[in-house]
């Protein structure tokens, strides 16, 4: 059987962005109408801080108007709150974020129940999380949305598919599981309480890891033919000594690439395949929040 044919989410996150570029370009010349997006980060985590500045950055490369927010690690909690509530009642802000994980002494979900729900761009809100559920509109977590788009782009329609995802969090294998329900898949929610995961993951059409266990996904576990999602990030010392010395680090996905890639249908790299999807995807809800506060979605 031929090798699986490779999801290059980074070309896909590049053509989602030009496409988010021309709307918001149509969206200011006729309606006057620029999405903002709000980008709150507490403290000086560095890997926060190099997720802000491209979020920043590629919020601007779309044409929208881009705000952060940079407060110090001792910020109080209701001092917090209440920039996520001036912001909440900005009408030049369409999404708020709230970059993860904060300073120890405040809490994310108090936080987060802050957001309005309509500017909830990450999807993490309890009503978010609900409407979700009930098949409502709302704001969907980013990286799922971007693993469906990588599914539908690659599969069509999925509807009656075996899809497995692994991982049960509510940032990544509720929502996915229920977007992939909505796509009428038949949906296994696998975690680390599940019997033999090797024979679950056999049946499925779909396999969408999200756990954070390097290559835990062997290529037996996969069905000939599937199309495999790798969420998982775990970091490395580079294998150049010179460079891990240097402090460089390498990207494992959670499936055996080269394995799976030999029996697989379709698979995401990592680096490359779900990783540039989530600040597209970010963008999109941005979008998405702007045009229905506009009343144009
Ligand atoms: P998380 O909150 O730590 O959840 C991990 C999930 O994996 C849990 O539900 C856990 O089960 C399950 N699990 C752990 N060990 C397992 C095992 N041996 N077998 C089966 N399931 C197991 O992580 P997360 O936030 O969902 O993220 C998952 C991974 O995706 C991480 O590597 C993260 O870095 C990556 N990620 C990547 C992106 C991206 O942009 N590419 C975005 C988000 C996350 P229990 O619930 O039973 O503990």
């Amino acid at each position: 059987m031929a090798e699986a044919r490779i999801i290059d989410g980074k070309a896909f996150a590049d053509g989602l962005r030009a496409r988010i570029a021309e709307e918001v370009a149509s969206l200011q010349a006729e309606h006057g109408l620029t999405p903002g997006l709000a980008v709150v980060l507490v403290g000086d985590d560095p890997a926060s801080q190099v997720y802000v500045r491209n979020k920043g950055e590629q919020t601007l490369a779309v044409g929208m108007h881009s705000v952060t927010h940079r407060l110090a690690a001792d910020t109080r909690q209701e001092d917090l709150i209440a920039l996520v509530e001036q912001l909440n009642a900005d009408p030049a802000i369409h999404g708020v974020l709230v970059q993860l994980p904060l300073p120890a002494h405040l809490d994310p979900a108090v936080v987060i129940a802050a957001l309005d729900p309509d500017k909830d761009v990450d999807g993490l809100s309890v009503i978010s999380a609900g409407r979700l559920a009930s098949g409502l509109p709302g704001l969907t977590s980013c990286t799922p949305l971007g693993c469906m788009m990588l599914l539908r782009d690659a599969l069509g329609d999925l509807t009656g598919k075996n899809a497995v995802v692994i991982g049960r969090s509510n940032l990544m294998g509720k929502p996915m599981a229920q977007l992939l329900l909505q796509a009428d898949c038949t949906v296994t929610i696998a975690h680390s309480r599940s019997r033999d995961l090797p024979a679950i993951c056999r049946q499925a059409d779909i396999v969408v890891a999200a756990v954070g266990r390097a290559e835990m996904v062997k290529g037996d576990w996969i069905k000939p033919g599937a199309a495999v999602i790798d969420v998982g990030i775990t970091r490395f010392p580079a294998r150049d000594p010179q460079a891990a010395a240097a402090g460089k680090t390498r990207l494992v996905g959670d499936v055996a690439f080269d394995e799976a890639k030999a029996v697989a249908g379709w698979i995401t790299p990592v680096p490359g395949g779900v990783g540039p999807m989530t600040i597209a995807c970010l963008l999109q809800n941005t979008l998405t929040a702007a045009k229905r506060r506009s009343g144009l979605a």
